[in-house]
């Protein structure tokens, strides 16, 4: 996971014509369109959904990083919907939140912290990354993202008209010395550094201590905001947690951290919060007001209820487990089947596994493999979808957590199938 030239993505080096592939050629001419929307790239990750929901095969879906339906607590939530969603719950609520959430979110989420003025309640952790970008970035302002990175996030920091800097990760995270580098090459001062510190989508890798400490000592020297976005932090199955920015320097005004239910409870829901200075949160009410009025109210009825029966901290160590197990089963087929012909990130947690094609493999790239695999019936998400300016054509992401280990089996049968073909061509 290295490029050694600064690599910054700007709005202007972007396909000229982005709406094109969206809603027609004629779009320019047709519509009186910002020009805002020629940061609006899409999301290759999101539209992978409705892409193989059009199949009509049977697919193995490594690509979407969501959670395994089965262990999605259905049952529970709707048991919980007929109890505790009343008239109340289906108007208009509170622009930060439902009350009784923030009050469980700030008392058993927000680690060092217990300030529920600090908390925001958010329509899932996209949000969180938008109100983010839209409050800390001006057109043309830099900003530093990791790559490979969640391209939904450098996505919205383009959308702003943000200079996207991309710095490597190797196996402990952002590679920290690359980052001052590339900053003094380009001679600018970031505005925000955008990080996924634990097992971080897409590599899996996470960020060492010693690196989230200069991290926030650059922060502090360049007085730019860390964007600490850790929807997969709880889900670690191996090794020893390593403390988070808030826990290092407590309530430090310029980390600003999104979280999610989406990856522990279920993404449909679309109930996330912000972690952030309760100086900034009558401008995050307000950049709120601007977008969606407040969260989906019976959506935060149903996970504040759910977080109170007190089944919570089980399900997530059910999680552990098995995710784990399928890492594990995801680590055992990708031997079996490819063997050294790739080379893989080896995650304590999360949802994701890097895989990069070695030897004569790596003159495969991953975007034709793609089109390959998804006609032999396996899906995954092809590097550069996962870099703002399209790099990692010999690498992409594998989800493990979303299939069982006999379907990861196989799919990938059927990835060394199509790497086989991808390779004769
Ligand atoms: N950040 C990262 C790193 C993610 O992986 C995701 C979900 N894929 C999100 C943010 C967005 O989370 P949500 O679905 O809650 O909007």
């Amino acid at each position: 996971m290295t490029s050694n030239k600064p690599l910054i993505t700007t709005v202007r080096s972007l396909d000229p014509n982005p709406t094109a592939g969206i809603s027609g050629p004629a779009d320019k001419g047709l519509f009186p369109l910002a020009s805002r929307a020629d940061g609006l790239v899409g999301s290759v990750i999101d539209s992978s959904t409705s892409l193989l929901a059009a199949q009509t095969h049977d697919i193995v879906r490594f690509a979407m990083g969501a959670p395994a339906a089965e262990v999605i607590p259905t049952e529970e939530f709707r048991e919980i919907a007929g109890e505790v969603l009343t008239d109340a719950s289906f108007t208009y609520g509170a622009t930060e939140g439902e009350p009784d959430l923030i009050t469980t979110v700030t008392e058993q989420f927000s680690s060092a912290s217990s300030d529920p003025e600090r908390i925001v309640i958010t329509s899932g952790g996209m949000q969180g990354l938008d109100l983010a970008f839209k409050l800390f970035t001006d057109p043309g302002d830099l900003v530093v993202v990791e790559s490979p990175t969640y391209t939904n996030g450098s996505g919205t920091a383009l959308s702003y008209g943000a200079d996207v800097l991309e710095v490597p990760v190797d196996d402990h995270g952002m590679d920290i010395d690359a980052l001052e580098t590339l900053v003094a090459e380009s001679g600018r001062v970031p505005r925000m550094i955008y990080t996924i510190p634990n097992f971080q989508n897409p590599s899996g890798t996470t960020l060492s201590e010693d690196r989230r400490r200069r991290l926030l000592d650059l922060a502090h020297r360049w007085g730019a905001m860390i964007l600490d976005d850790d929807p997969y932090g709880a889900l670690r199955f191996s090794g020893d947690p390593v403390p988070g920015f808030r826990e290092i320097n407590p309530d430090d005004p310029l980390v600003f951290s999104v979280r999610t239910f989406s990856k522990i409870l279920a993404p449909g829901l679309r109930v996330g919060w912000i972690n952030a200075d309760p100086r900034l949160r009558k401008l995050l009410i307000a950049g709120k007001q601007a977008m969606d009025t407040c969260a989906n109210v019976p959506g935060q009825h149903i996970v504040n209820a759910y977080i109170n029966r007190g089944g919570y901290g089980d399900h997530l160590t059910s999680l552990r487990t098995e995710y784990k197990r399928r890492k594990e089963a995801m680590d055992a087929s990708i031997a079996r089947h490819l063997g050294d012909r790739v080379r893989t990130t080896n995650p304590d947690g999360g949802f994701f596994l890097w895989v990069t094609l070695q030897g004569d493999d790596a003159r495969v790239a991953s975007p034709r493999l793609f089109e390959i695999a998804l006609a032999e019936g396996v899906a995954f998400i092809p590097g550069p979808s996962l870099s703002p300016s399209g790099q990692f054509q010999d690498a992409f992401r594998l989800c493990f957590a979303s299939s069982t280990p006999e379907r990861t089996e196989e799919g990938l049968q059927r990835l060394a199938r199509a790497l086989d073909i991808a390779r004769k061509e």
